[in-house]
């Protein structure tokens, strides 16, 4: 029996190349069917997504969910969940030693899917006060590589941030043992890029297919731009060989003139995130739907943005057979958003001073389904 059916919304699926009207069902906590005209079929529930988009369920691979632990931890269900990211990545928050909490306490207890980069640093990113690799005792490899091991299901791989501000002058001993034990993991590694340290091009020739490199359009010196703000040919060859370049907004790493500049190029980001914190959570990033607006606003389409938000992020974090897609069978994780016209005002987080813009559109989070339990909904006409 049809526990959900979805009504009448326009479905944008980029993983089946849908963008029209369809009706989707869902059974058992699986997509059943997407189409026109789907029978109600005694279904439980009955949603009347006229006029609201409705796509697989958003992906949001750079967030910082360890509340009460990590300094930049805000609650998933509260901030991710309920504004449409039905799956999040803690972007490092944990480390080794504190990698069981954020287990224990936050990834089992949550109504959303989270999944964790681990730091290299054992402790994680517990404070601002210190750098989480100025002291390179923190980084224990071989506790990093037994805590991969043992919690495969939920961690995708290392994540170190390249700056001295966190890696004081280890920066190339941090980026030789990341690399190894990443390798030694076989799993991949995320890069926080901003004032780097070493270089961005010396960093990027250690990454490999499937590795992430987060804020890629930062403003600060060792950026993706040269100084005449032609993309770098070490940027395009990392991404032409695989590595995701992840825009991972954040209150300091987003710059509209770098995207314009890189889109203007034909470097489009890899996947669109957030950088999702208690520091930008009350402004400039909001939420998933306020970053996809800022694209939109910067010309990508409807479907670009989802894509990157959906199918894109589901491959980087090698669940694209499980969500990221409405196909049937896909976990049933659906995000209803509605298109508000008119203007909005749009801010990004420029180093060198923020810029806000005038968009003739956003993007507002209407509704939630996840795993088939519907978490909340709007209705987005009348
Ligand atoms: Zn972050």
């Amino acid at each position: 029996m049809t526990e959900l059916l979805i009504r009448g919304g326009h479905v944008i699926d980029p993983a089946q190349g849908l963008d029209g009207v369809r009706d989707v069902a869902v059974r058992g906590g699986r997509i059943a069917a997407v189409g026109l005209d789907l029978p109600a079929d005694g279904a439980a529930q009955v949603l009347d997504a006229r006029g609201l988009l409705v796509t697989p369920g958003l992906i949001d691979i750079h967030t910082h969910i360890y509340e009460g632990v990590s300094h930049y931890g805000i609650n998933p269900d509260a901030t991710c969940l309920a504004t449409g990211a039905t799956t999040v990545v803690d972007a490092g928050s944990s480390g080794a030693q504190t990698f069981p909490g954020l287990r224990k306490y936050i990834i089992e207890v949550s109504q959303t899917r989270v999944l964790a980069y681990l730091n290299l640093s054992a402790m994680g990113m517990l404070s601002e006060l210190a750098g989480e690799l100025e002291d390179i005792r923190y980084a224990d490899t071989r506790a990093a590589l037994k805590t991969l091991e043992a919690n495969r299901d939920v961690l995708l791989g290392i994540k170190v941030r390249m700056e001295p501000g966190m890696c004081g002058a280890n920066g190339y001993q941090v980026l030789k043992l990341a690399r190894e034990t990443s390798d030694a993991a076989g799993l991949p590694l995320m890069i926080h890029i901003g004032d780097t340290f070493p270089p961005l091009p010396e960093i990027l020739a250690e990454t490999r297919a499937g590795d992430v490199v987060t804020h890629c359009y930062h403003d600060r010196p060792g950026g993706i731009l040269d100084e005449a703000g032609r993309v770098l040919p070490a940027v395009r060859a990392a991404a032409a060989r695989g590595v995701f370049f992840d825009v991972g907004h954040g209150r300091g790493s987003f710059a509209f003139q770098v995207a314009r500049q890189a889109l203007a190029q034909d470097f489009p980001p890899g996947t669109i995130s957030t950088d999702l914190h208690i520091h930008n959570l009350h402004g400039p990033v909001f939420d998933l739907a306020t970053t996809m607006s800022k694209f939109l606003h910067l010309g990508l389409t409807l479907p670009q943005v989802v894509d990157l938000t959906t199918r894109h992020p589901a491959r980087s974090i090698r669940l694209e057979n499980e969500i990221g897609t409405l196909r049937p069978g896909a976990c049933a994780d659906v995000t209803l958003l509605r298109l508000q016209e008119g203007p909005v005002q749009l801010t990004d987080a420029a180093d060198k001073g923020r810029e806000t813009v005038t968009a003739e559109r956003a993007l507002v989070p209407a509704g939630v389904v996840r795993a088939g339990r519907l978490i909340f909904f709007r209705n987005g006409h009348g």
